[in-house]
């Protein structure tokens, strides 16, 4: 058995004594795909603020590839490898997909060199396949600000993936997306989870069930239930929080 590359351990975190995390235990095995779903106030973002360091825990641990992260500022996380999708996309609207991805490959290398210098060769086949894997190659030289929201979200997701995170944060990534958006959104993550972990916080159930595995079920600030789709969703507890009525299978 491989050792988790996410260990969450009695964590809890609390806002003047209210408990927004609330005793909560989690392990996330390296190269998992990871759905964390709940109501509103449940505690998902503040889950992923507690492992971005945004906030720090009052109880417990938070041990990512077997370093306790305690005390460790945001940036540090960051390049230990933990990389975060917020809602809104923090993309350069003048810049072309092709030169985002630049920058961010770039600001991964910290070398100053490799500012004055050409990419090479090896360097433009990787930022081509990374357009491709996020479906811009056709798109690769347009304004940032021309692309649909769907295409946005897209491009910081590989902005991410070209700082190469070992662990990657999503949170309610489609939102505002239409149906073929939010169906290439979930291909595209299924893809990058076969050389990532990842772990995905969303509402628009019909997306869960196109990416789940095992799925996380929070509430209070704690886990409720943890399975499979299946077992999530016939869990009695959760349907009582959370789905509400028992769903009936299409005949
Ligand atoms: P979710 O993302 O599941 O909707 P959040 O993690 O945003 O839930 O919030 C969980 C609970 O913690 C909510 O009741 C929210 O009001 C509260 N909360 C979140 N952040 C803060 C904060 N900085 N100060 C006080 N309360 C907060
Ligand atoms: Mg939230």
């Amino acid at each position: 058995m491989s050792s988790p590359i996410l260990d969450i351990q009695n964590v809890t975190v609390s806002f003047d004594g209210f408990k927004a995390i609330n005793n909560l235990n989690l392990s996330l095995d390296p190269g998992e795909l990871r759905v964390i779903i709940g109501p509103n106030g449940a505690g998902k973002t503040t889950f992923l603020d507690v492992i971005t360091g945004k906030v720090q825990p009052s109880e417990g641990q938070v041990l990512f590839k077997g370093r306790n992260l305690r005390n460790t500022a945001e940036h540090k996380i960051s390049r230990l490898g933990i990389g975060r999708k917020f809602q809104t996309p923090r993309v350069y609207f003048n810049l072309t997909p092709r030169e985002n991805l630049e920058l961010s490959y770039n600001r991964s290398k910290n070398l100053l060199s490799t500012l004055f210098q050409k990419p090479s060769a090896q360097d433009r086949e990787e930022l081509m396949r990374l357009l491709t894997i996020i479906g811009l190659a056709g798109k690769a030289n347009v304004p940032a600000s021309i692309l649909s929201h769907g295409e946005k979200q897209w491009l910081e997701i590989g902005m991410l993936v070209a700082q190469s995170p070992d662990l990657l944060l999503v949170d309610e990534p489609v939102a505002g997306m239409t149906d073929e958006e939010t169906e290439r959104t979930g291909q595209l993550l299924i893809s990058l989870a076969e050389t990532h972990s990842i772990i995905v916080i969303e509402h628009d159930m019909e997306f869960v069930r196109q990416i789940a595995r095992q799925v996380t079920v929070l509430h209070q600030g704690s886990v409720l239930c943890e399975g499979t789709m299946d077992q999530v969703q016939n869990d009695p507890r959760v349907i009582e929080v959370y789905l509400g009525e028992p769903q009936e299978e299409p005949a």
